[in-house]
C-alpha cells in the first residue's frame, strides 16, 4: 500500500474521559463495525474492566484498521488504567501518532499527563479530542487552557462548540468555516452543513485568526502571505497545521460529543489531515546485534532489507499470535528472517492483517505496517526480525519490574497442572507479569503491576481458560540489595574423577541504580579462563540473579562484579560450578550486610478544594513525601511520591473521603530502603 495513506494511531485517555465511546464510533462510521457500541452510564471500575475486556477482544487487542477516505488508519490499542501503563508505554513505540481524548468537564487528569509524557519521549505527535462538550459544566476553552498549563504544549483549536452542555448542539469548522451539526437519528452518520450563526461571528473570526497566525508562526512559506492577507486558505492551513504537529510545535484540538454522536468524522479527517504517515517519522534507532555502540538508524525504507519490532503476543490456539511493525523493506509470506536476540533463523509460514477480530492472510507488508505472525518460536516482545543480509537490533521495550504479589491456586486441586500452563501463557503474553513458584509453600505466585492488573489476569483465567482460581491478600513485591560495598569469596566442592575439585569466586557487591541487578565479569576473572567457558559463563549470568536475598525477595539495584577465580585442579570447572561459588559468595554477603527495599510510587491526586486538606493528612499517614500541591481550574492538584505498603485499596478510600470526587494516578517509581523499624513488622507480617 501507499504509505503516504496509512496511519499509525493510538486513543489515548483518562480513565471514564470517553475512550471506549469514541472508538466505538470510529468502527462505526468507518464500517469496521455495523453495530454501534454504547457504554452505559454510571460504569463502576467492575464494569470498565468487563468491558475494556470485551473490547479488547472486538478489536483485537492490539490494532485494527479503519478505512477512511482513501487512507487507512491502523488503530492500536492503548489501554486507560494505570496499572497498564507498560502496555501504553509498548505501544507508543509502534505507534506514529496520538488521539488524546479529554473530558470537556474536567480537563487533563492524571492519567492523560503521564501518557502524554511517555509519548513525548517517544516523539509520537497527537491532536486532542475534547470531548463530553453536551456534558454539565463542559468548558471548551477551558479544557484547552489545562492542555498548555499540565502539559506544557500550544493547543490550536481547529473547531469551536456551538453551544456547551445542554445547549451543544454541534461544531463550528474553523478551517473550512461552516457549522457542523449531526443527525442524532441517523446515529450521527449525516452531517448537515450550513452557516456560521450570527452569535458566534466575532468569536469564529478571532479564533480562526488565533489559528492561522499560529500556522504561519510556525512555517516562514506562510508567513508572507498570512501578513499580506491576515488569513491562509484551508489547504495551506492543513498544510502548515500539519507540518507543525508533526514537529511537535502546535497540538490541533477538535471537539465534540462522542455520546451524542457529534464531531467524530472530523476527528477521523483530522488523524489523516495532520498526523503523520510512517514516511514522516524519524528513522528509528537500533544497533549492531553483537556490539551496542555500533549505532545503526532504519528508515522507513520499502526498498531496504527488511527488519520489524515484535511488541505484542497473544495466546491463541494455534500458536502464538506475534504482532509485528515492520520499520524497513517488505516482508513476504515464506521468507527466512532472523531474530536478532537468540540469531536464530526464523522462517515465516503467513502474514496475516487484523481487521477487528477477522484475520486476512496477506502475502507481504511494508514499512509502517502492523501485521501478525503465527506460531513464531522463541520469539517474545520487544525482539527485532531482521533479514539475512541486514544486522540491527532494535532499542529493546523497558518494562518496569513488578510491584505487588499474590498467591494463586486452582479451586479445584485437579486444576493444578492446568493452573500453570495458563499461567505460563499469561505471562509471555504481558511481561509486567511474572510468575514464580514459593519454594517453602509450593505455591504459585503472580506479580504485576497493580491490584487491578492481577485482578484482570485471574478474571483470564475464569473466562477464558475455565479454571477458577483463589487468590491471597495483595502484598508488596519487596527486593533486596547490598545495603553497602564489599567484596567476598564463595567455594565449591565436587568430586572430580578420584580427587575433589574445587573453585572459589571472589566478586564484588555495590549497590546500583539501575533495577535488575547488573552481572559483569572483570578482567582478573576473564583472563582466569578459557574464551570458551567465559562465552557459556556470559549466557548463564542471569540465572545468578534469580537467587534471593537474606530474606528471599529477588535482587535489584546491585551490580555484581566478578573479580577473581581459583580452582584446584588441572581441569578447568564447569561453568555451573563457577556460578554455584558465586552464589554461594552472593549469599554469605547478603547475610550479613542486607537491605530490604520497597517499591516507591510517584501519585498524582486530584481533589475538589474542600477536601484536599483531609486527603494530604491521609497521604501522611501512608509515610508519603508531598512534593508539591496546586491549584488547577479549582481542583488541587498533589504530586506525592508514596510507598506502595501504604497504597493498597486506595482507590476505596480515596473515593470515601472524597464522596467519588477524587481522582489519582500512580506509576513506579523505582524501590526505596525500608527503615529499619518498618523491617521487623514487615517480616512478621508474613511478607
Ligand atoms: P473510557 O473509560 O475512556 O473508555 O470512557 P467510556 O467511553 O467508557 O465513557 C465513560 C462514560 O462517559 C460512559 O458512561 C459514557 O457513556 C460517557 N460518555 C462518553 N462520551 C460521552 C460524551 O460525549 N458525553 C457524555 N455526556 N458522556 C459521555
Amino acid at each position: 500500500m501507499n504509505l503516504l495513506q496509512l496511519r499509525n494511531v493510538g486513543i489515548v485517555a483518562h480513565i471514564d474521559a470517553g475512550k471506549t465511546t469514541v472508538t466505538e464510533r470510529i468502527l462505526y462510521y468507518t464500517g469496521v463495525e455495523h453495530r454501534m457500541g454504547e457504554v452505559h452510564t454510571g460504569n463502576t471500575v467492575m464494569d470498565w474492566m468487563e468491558e475494556e475486556r470485551e473490547r479488547g477482544i472486538t478489536i483485537s487487542a492490539a490494532s485494527t484498521r479503519c478505512p477512511w477516505e482513501d487512507c487507512v488508519i491502523q488503530i492500536i490499542d492503548t489501554p486507560g488504567h494505570v496499572d497498564f501503563t507498560a502496555e501504553v508505554g509498548r505501544s507508543l513505540r509502534v505507534l506514529d501518532g496520538a488521539v488524546v481524548v479529554v473530558c470537556a468537564v474536567s480537563g487533563v487528569q492524571a492519567q492523560t499527563e503521564t501518557v502524554l509524557r511517555q509519548a513525548a519521549e517517544n516523539q509520537v505527535p497527537w491532536l486532542a479530542f475534547i470531548n463530553k462538550m453536551d456534558r454539565r459544566g463542559a468548558d471548551f476553552l477551558a479544557a484547552c487552557r489545562s492542555l498548555k498549563k499540565r502539559v506544557g504544549v500550544n493547543p490550536v483549536p481547529v473547531q469551536l462548540p456551538y453551544g456547551e452542555g445542554a445547549d451543544f448542539k454541534g461544531l463550528v469548522d474553523l478551517i473550512t468555516m461552516k457549522l457542523l451539526t449531526w443527525d442524532e437519528s441517523s446515529k450521527g452518520a449525516t452531517i448537515s452543513y450550513g452557516e456560521i450563526p450570527a452569535e458566534m461571528k466575532e468569536q469564529v473570526d478571532a479564533a480562526r485568526l488565533f489559528l492561522c497566525e499560529a500556522v504561519a508562526e510556525h512555517n516562514e512559506d506562510l508567513l508572507e502571505s498570512f501578513l499580506d492577507h491576515d488569513d491562509l486558505d484551508a489547504d495551506s492551513i492543513n498544510r502548515g497545521l500539519r507540518d507543525a504537529t508533526i514537529a511537535g510545535a502546535l497540538v490541533p484540538v477538535a471537539c465534540g460529543s462522542a455520546l451524542r454522536y457529534c464531531g467524530i468524522q472530523p476527528l477521523l479527517d483530522g488523524i489523516v489531515a495532520w498526523l503523520p504517515s510512517p514516511l514522516d517519522r524519524p528513522p528509528v534507532a537500533g544497533h549492531n546485534p553483537g556490539d551496542e555502540s555500533c549505532a545503526i538508524s532504519i528508515a522507513p525504507d520499502p526498498q531496504a532489507p527488511f527488519s520489524g519490532l515484535v511488541f505484542k503476543l497473544a495466546h491463541d490456539p494455534h500458536g502464538d499470535l506475534c504482532y509485528l511493525r515492520v520499520y524497513s523493506g517488505i516482508l513476504h509470506e515464506g521468507d527466512t528472517v532472523i531474530n536478532a536476540r537468540t540469531g536464530k533463523q526464523i522462517r515465516v509460514q503467513q502474514v496475516l492483517q487484523m481487521h477487528a477480530d477477522d484475520r486476512q492472510q496477506v502475502k507481504q507488508a511494508g514499512p509502517g505496517e502492523i501485521v501478525v505472525l503465527m506460531g513464531l518460536k522463541e520469539t517474545g516482545t520487544g525482539d527485532t526480525l531482521h533479514a539475512p543480509e541486514l544486522d540491527v537490533a532494535f532499542e529493546p521495550i523497558e518494562f518496569p519490574e513488578p510491584v505487588i504479589r499474590q498467591t494463586i491456586e486452582p479451586v479445584n486441586i485437579s486444576d493444578k497442572d492446568k493452573l500453570e500452563r495458563a499461567l505460563a501463557v499469561l505471562a509471555r503474553e504481558d511481561p509486567t507479569l511474572k510468575i514464580q513458584v514459593d519454594h517453602e509453600t509450593g505455591q504459585s505466585v503472580i506479580s504485576g503491576m497493580g491490584e487491578l492488573h492481577l485482578e484482570v489476569a485471574c478474571h483470564r483465567l475464569a473466562r477464558e481458560f475455565r479454571i477458577p482460581a483463589r487468590v491471597g491478600r495483595p502484598l508488596v513485591a519487596y527486593r533486596e540489595t547490598a545495603a553497602s560495598a564489599c567484596e567476598l569469596s564463595g567455594s565449591i566442592e565436587r568430586p572430580l574423577g578420584d580427587g575433589r575439585q574445587s573453585v572459589t569466586v571472589c566478586l564484588r557487591l555495590a549497590p546500583a541504580a539501575s533495577q535488575r541487578p547488573q552481572v559483569e565479569m572483570a578482567s582478573s576473572f576473564i583472563d582466569a579462563l578459557t574464551p570458551g567457558l567465559v562465552h557459556a559463563l556470559g549466557q548463564d549470568l542471569e540465572s545468578l540473579v534469580q537467587v534471593g536475598g537474606e530474606y528471599g525477595y529477588p535482587l535489584a539495584e546491585l551490580q555484581i562484579e566478578l573479580i577473581g577465580l581459583e580452582y584446584s585442579s588441572e581441569a578447568e570447572p564447569s561453568a555451573e560450578m563457577v556460578l554455584g561459588a558465586a552464589a554461594r559468595a552472593i549469599d554469605l554477603a547478603l547475610t550479613s550486610n542486607t537491605q530490604l527495599l520497597e517499591p516507591l510510587m510517584t501519585l498524582k491526586v486530584e481533589v475538589p478544594e474542600e477536601y484536599a486538606a483531609g486527603v494530604v493528612g491521609d497521604l501522611n499517614s501512608r509515610r508519603a513525601t508531598i512534593e508539591n500541591i496546586e491549584v488547577i481550574q479549582g481542583t488541587r492538584v498533589v504530586d506525592a511520591k508514596v510507598p506502595l505498603e501504604g497504597l493498597f485499596s486506595y482507590s476505596t478510600q480515596l473515593r470515601s473521603m472524597t464522596k467519588g470526587h477524587g481522582s489519582f494516578s500512580l506509576e513506579p517509581y523505582g524501590y526505596l530502603a525500608v527503615p529499619p523499624q518498618q523491617v521487623e513488622a514487615i517480616l512478621n507480617g508474613g511478607q
